[in-house]
């Protein structure tokens, strides 16, 4: 067994908001210290062949270079609300499905499926409990949308309805880039398969800056106040020393990059 750490929810330039093509995406997150990505493409420019020839560049290029790229799927409700992130190897379900034919039919072909983002647009106001079963995750701690924080509310609703915590990049550009992980139990040599199998089985877990999400909130693990203020005093000089190089990097291998301006990251929406 090996712990390999994934980025999740990233946006390729199968998604109307993004320019950053697969294998730049693997150079960027594989300098940034990942193993492996959750890739999260729109539904509204999917169609059933632009889903296949995703999937068989996710295939061929995690098998040429060893960095683990899971296909996925952001689908969202009729009006925008509610994004559902959709990982693996799976059909595509069309464009603006229903949220709850959608959960049944992946949770039945085996996919990951998360509840996005709840601070945006108050997506949290639809989730509804009846969906966790069918559910495997839930962001809490989107760096697009949550910022520096994790999410209080995803927090608890992860803890209460026993859904993995995920913390998710939504990456459009390097502005969302940030040590946010999920940490996938694996077997040596293991494809995108295994990757979807484990987290469904809860073999995972998230990581912000090597800790636990909660350390970082307001949620019930994170309330007692004493924890929470030490891990700010902890976590605040490596923020800061994370965002400075951040800032610094560019798409060449780790501390080889001029400054270059971010391009990329201020997309209209995800
Ligand atoms: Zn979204
Ligand atoms: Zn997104």
């Amino acid at each position: 067994m090996t712990t390999l750490r994934f980025a999740s929810h990233i946006h390729s330039i199968c998604s109307d908001d993004s320019t950053w093509t697969l294998p730049r995406l693997v150079r960027i997150l594989r300098g940034a210290g990942y193993d492996g990505a959750l890739v999260c493409d729109h539904d509204r420019t999917m169609t059933g062949r632009s889903w296949d020839r995703l999937r068989e560049e996710c295939a061929r290029l995690s098998a040429s270079t060893g960095f683990i790229l899971v296909p996925g799927v952001e689908y969202q409700d009729e009006d925008h609300v509610v994004h559902l992130p959709v990982f693996g190897d799976v059909p595509f379900y069309g464009r603006s499905p229903r949220i709850g034919t959608l959960l049944e039919a992946a949770a039945g072909d085996g996919a990951v499926t998360v509840f996005a983002h709840p601070a945006r647009r108050n997506a949290r106001d639809r989730f509804d409990a009846g969906w966790s079963p069918l559910l495997t995750g839930i962001e809490v701690w989107s760096r697009k949308y949550d910022g520096l924080r994790p999410n209080g509310w995803a927090l608890d609703a992860a803890a209460e309805h026993r859904l993995t915590g995920f913390v998710s990049l939504d990456f459009h550009g390097r502005r969302q880039l940030y040590p946010l992980a999920m940490l996938v139990d694996l077997p040596s040599g293991a494809d995108q398969r295994d990757v979807v199998s484990a987290m469904r089985e809860g073999r995972c877990r998230a990581s912000a800056l090597g800790l636990r999400p909660e350390r970082f909130g307001s949620g019930l693990l994170g309330a007692a106040g004493s924890t929470l203020e030490s891990t700010r005093r902890w976590a605040a000089p490596r923020l800061r020393r994370v965002e400075a190089a951040m800032r610094r990097r560019n798409d060449g291998p780790p501390g080889a990059g001029l400054p270059e301006a971010d391009t990329n990251g201020a997309s209209r929406h995800d």
